[in-house]
């Protein structure tokens, strides 16, 4: 890891420096004999013909269970019954148990198979705030890296590492003595040609900072969070900011892709966003096609779906840290009647027809039940202008809480007015609504952003 102290009492320049010779090291790990393989082999693949993908699939499930049972103490234990051999098609998982999220989290040091030299960390934040700790093989990892590489590859970027990127995560590195008084809120990592912006300091005030150095270092990928890239992309537009460059293609990350977002980051850099699902756990691939399709990959693992709709993930690249039907907490909804017929993209790979967010991404209505993400995305689609950042909260039953970040300039009690019908209409009339004003919807410690709060849940999982 980085020297923190040093790093904090280094000039931006030198940071630079800093991370960039992490970023060698990271390079190296990341990008080895096994990624360019893999590389290789996953830009040539067709993947139009479904019995050969089943067969596959069949194959290093069988390998991933035999793995888990011979290396993971664990998995020894809860899979003594199952005989990899015995698997004869992919339905057959279901004799298999399903391991919820807090049981890995209680357990994870029997499910890990590796010592941990040589592997590599990942951190996931969890639901309930928890952090979990898994490991990657490095092979699991640099098939990863292909994997997504690969992805990218087909829409269209043809020299990952060439390619200038943008890049919009949850990391706080625009800190030290000399940030002070200084409006630079990126570092340059020349290792992976790669600007990192920090999403930490995306306040309003400091926006203009952040497209002007766009407009300046004109990158070909913009890679993040969702929110993040938002957040520009509606400030662009809300002001009529000229960008001086278009890039190839926008990637989007961690968190939950609402239609608005696509429609204001599309619009904004005239460029196409391409979705994707891939948990810091490790979880199988959703990645969205030329065709604007979503596909699971099933050559990346096995993914169900519980009457609820929550994914129930079986993972063939966590040889570190065997995910077996994981409940992973995120859920999805397959397109109907898919029956594996061919995309236009030419894979035959099944269709998600939308990803839908955390488990714990609705709100609760008395009157209308559930009232999940994409129902409240229709309500933020319609709001007006004024109004910059909202965030819904339920601590009771019967009420929500409307937080925004508005432009006072702008704001009218019209306005109010207007969400105040939209939520009514989503929630029953029998809603109380109040609505808080604040300069900043505050984000996660991970950056992230939040739509949602839904604190009912917590009460109820408490109790
Ligand atoms: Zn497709």
């Amino acid at each position: 890891m980085l020297n923190e102290s040093i790093y904090n009492i280094s000039p931006i320049l030198f940071q630079n420096f800093i991370i960039s010779t992490y970023g060698k090291k990271v390079f190296k790990q990341r990008y080895g004999d096994v990624y360019y393989h893999f590389f290789e082999e996953y830009i040539k693949e067709e993947k139009s013909n479904i019995a050969k993908e089943k067969e596959n699939q069949l194959i290093e499930l069988r390998s991933l269970i035999e793995h888990a049972k011979k290396y993971s103490p664990y998995y020894a234990s809860t899979l003594k019954n199952i005989e990899a051999i015995k698997i004869k098609n992919i339905d057959d998982i279901k004799k298999i148990p399903i391991i919820e999220k807090e049981e890995l989290r209680q357990n994870i040091k029997s499910i890990y198979t590796t010592a941990n030299r040589n592997t590599i960390k990942s951190f996931t934040g969890g639901t309930t705030g928890k952090s979990l700790e898994v490991y990657f093989t490095q092979n699991d990892f640099q098939k990863r890296m292909a994997y997504l590489d690969s992805f990218k590859y087909k829409c269209g970027i043809n020299n990952i590492f060439l390619s200038k990127k943008a890049t919009f995560s949850g990391r706080s590195f625009a800190k030290g003595f000399f940030q002070k008084n200084s409006n630079i809120y990126w570092r340059f990592n020349s290792a992976y040609n790669q600007r990192l912006y920090s999403t930490f300091d995306m306040q309003e005030e400091n926006l203009r900072y952040y497209i002007s150095d766009l407009n300046d270092y004109k990158p070909e990928i913009i890679n993040g969070f969702v929110s993040a890239i938002y957040q520009l992309a509606k400030y662009v537009l809300d002001n009529n900011i000229n960008l001086v460059f278009t890039p190839k293609a926008i990637f989007t990350t961690s968190e939950t892709l609402l239609s608005f977002h696509r429609d204001a980051i599309q619009s904004a850099f005239s460029c196409k966003v391409f979705n994707q699902y891939a948990s810091a756990e490790g979880a199988p691939f959703i990645t969205e096609c030329v065709a604007g399709k979503l596909h699971y990959r099933m050559d990346t693992g096995v993914i169900e779906t519980n009457e609820t709709g929550e994914m129930l993930v079986t993972s063939f690249t966590t040889y570190g840290t065997p995910l077996i039907r994981y409940n992973i907490g995120d859920r999805i909804t397959f397109a109907k009647n898919d029956g594996y017929s061919l995309c236009e993209c030419g894979s035959c790979h099944p269709i998600v027809e939308s990803i839908d967010g955390r488990a714990v991404d609705y709100l609760f209505s008395p009157e209308k039940g559930k009232v999940s993400l994409s129902h409240l995305a229709d309500v933020i689609k319609g709001i007006p202008n004024s109004i910059k950042e909202v965030q819904f909260i339920q601590n009771n039953i019967d009420e929500i809480e409307i937080h925004l970040n508005v432009d006072k300039k702008q704001y009218t009690a019209q306005d109010e007015k207007k969400i105040i019908e939209s939520m009514t209409y989503r929630f029953g009339r029998n809603m109380f609504f109040t609505i808080k004003l604040a300069d900043r919807i505050e984000r996660t410690r991970g950056g992230k952003f939040v739509l949602i709060k839904n604190n009912l849940i917590k009460i109820i999982e408490k109790s």
